[in-house]
């Protein structure tokens, strides 16, 4: 579960920035194409957030559609899913944006 290891670093990047203080919320954005579970990520961050500055901290997740242009005919492609088609029946699509892992934001508890 390689979530484990993203949650990891996750935590430790956020730990570093809030230098001691309390975390509150964390808002992760998470491409639809980096074959990621919000769901796992969840569980982790709960698991490797416990003792802590992160400990008892809101995870949220937001999820972003991926993005691509077609080799073929120049459209922008949405990619909900890793193999998808342009409309013009091409495949050759080069991916712009989709497998993600971005810290949006972190809210530190007020002293
Ligand atoms: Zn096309």
């Amino acid at each position: 579960m390689h979530e484990m290891g993203i949650m990891k670093s996750v935590v430790s990047i956020v730990a570093e920035h809030a230098k001691a203080q309390k975390v509150k919320r964390v808002l992760l954005e998470v491409g639809k194409l980096s074959a990621v579970m919000p769901d796992a990520l969840h569980f982790c961050f709960d698991v490797i957030a416990k003792g802590t500055v992160l400990e008892g901290a809101k995870l949220e997740i937001i999820e972003v559609i991926g993005q691509a242009k077609c080799r073929a005919c120049g459209q922008e492609v949405e990619l909900h899913q890793i193999v998808t088609a342009c409309a013009c029946g091409s495949r050759d699509l080069e991916r712009l944006s989709g497998a993600e892992l971005n810290i949006k934001e972190m809210e530190l508890e007020a002293a």
